[in-house]
């Protein structure tokens, strides 16, 4: 991953292709400013269509976070580049993240957890994981209910289908990409019924891929062990809860957090954002890290078959990193001097 090769802007030859973009709350407009003028360097034939998500539309008063214009526009390309989305605490208001989810049948979340080091020192080197979140179901899905004034439920659903679809996927892109072993986390020596049937589903689906190792691991001794020893795992594949929280300890332990990408996937449409969330205590102060979003953009471009553009980024980035170009959470680990947002991103630019 940290082979630096010379590259060239070398998706000029291809179709334009429109894409959906938001840029989110808090620190989205900053990433997304930066993460699209290394696009438009990169290959000007990827043409964003603006749409709004989030703060900006539950003021203008759609309760879901975006409109049926959205809806539209989104299902027409295909393809959404998100900034990350603030979502108001307290009653009313749904996550714009789940409704897109549901909206779209987006019942995929890859996250891969990957170390740079020595270009960001990392506390595991070579550290390489994949995780698979199922997306759609679980407690995740927000199905809460008021049972009396002072006991609330949130109900956990997990389906057959839904099972044996994440699971698939999580052994197809297993074999697809080389790897070695699928890892299974639930917490079924509780939740017999519900994490139960994800963790017989995966035996089950474990029989086609013989050529693969697999193992099950309680979520909690496996979260730890993601924490300490992330080098025994290999592809994960976990509930939608359970694959969220795994998913930011694992970004973290594999550098930062800012640097992690993740894709949405569905039948049809595909969703592209960073892990981690709208940060707003550093928004609006050109220091945040556009890592996130852009390596999103770039499992983006190899999604859309521009691979020749997703490399030339890679490579750039990889570049400006290695050139000493580090946003504040980087820097500190680094001893280097921090730069700023449109700094790195410029950076990024004059090495493509
Ligand atoms: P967060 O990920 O926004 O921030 C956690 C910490 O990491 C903060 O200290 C922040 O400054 C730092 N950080 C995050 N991204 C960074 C970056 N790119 N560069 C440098 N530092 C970065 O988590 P939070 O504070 O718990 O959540 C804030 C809001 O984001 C909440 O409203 C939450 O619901 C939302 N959220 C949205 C998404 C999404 O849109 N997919 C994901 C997670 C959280």
């Amino acid at each position: 991953m940290s082979a630096v090769l010379s590259a060239r802007p070398a998706a000029l030859a291809l179709p334009a292709r429109t894409i959906a973009v938001a840029q989110g709350d808090g620190i989205g407009p900053e990433l997304l400013d930066a993460t699209l003028a290394i696009l438009r360097a990169a290959d000007p034939g990827v043409v964003p269509h603006a749409v709004t998500v989030g703060l900006e539309a539950y003021r203008t008063g759609a309760q879901a976070g975006f409109g049926r214009e959205v809806v539209d526009a989104i299902a027409e390309h295909g393809v959404l580049l998100k900034g990350p989305i603030t979502t108001p605490q307290g009653g009313g208001y749904k996550s714009v993240n789940v409704s897109l989810r549901k909206t779209f049948g987006l019942y995929a979340n890859l996250r891969p957890c990957v170390a740079y080091d020595p270009v960001v020192p990392s506390r595991h080197p070579g550290m390489d994981v994949v995780i698979v979140r199922e997306n759609e179901e679980d407690t995740y899905a927000g199905i809460e209910h008021r049972q009396t004034r002072e006991v609330v439920q949130c109900l956990k659903l997990v389906s057959r289908p839904g099972c044996e679809r994440i699971v698939r996927y999580a052994f197809e892109y297993a074999r697809r990409h080389g790897r070695r072993k699928v890892t299974c986390m639930t917490k079924d020596n509780i939740m017999k019924l519900t994490d139960g049937l994800f963790h017989r589903v995966f035996q089950e689906v474990a029989g086609e891929y013989p050529e693969l190792a697999t193992e099950h691991m309680i979520i909690d001794i496996g979260t730890a062990k993601m924490a300490v020893d992330p080098g025994r795992f290999d592809v994960v594949v976990t509930p939608n809860l359970y694959g969220d929280i795994l998913s930011d300890v694992a970004a973290e332990v594999a550098g930062a957090i800012g640097l992690a990408p993740s894709a949405n996937l569905g039948q049809g449409v595909a969703m592209f954002e960073a892990v981690h969330g709208s940060a707003p205590d550093i928004a609006g102060r050109d220091v945040a890290n556009p890592s996130g979003l852009l390596l999103s953009s770039v499992m983006m471009l190899v999604h859309l078959g521009r691979a020749g553009a997703a490399s030339a980024i890679h490579n750039a980035w990889l570049s400006a990193l290695e050139d000493g170009f580090h946003t504040i959470d980087l820097a500190g680990a680094s001893g280097r001097r921090p730069v700023g947002t449109r700094d790195f991103a410029r950076a990024v630019i004059d090495r493509l």
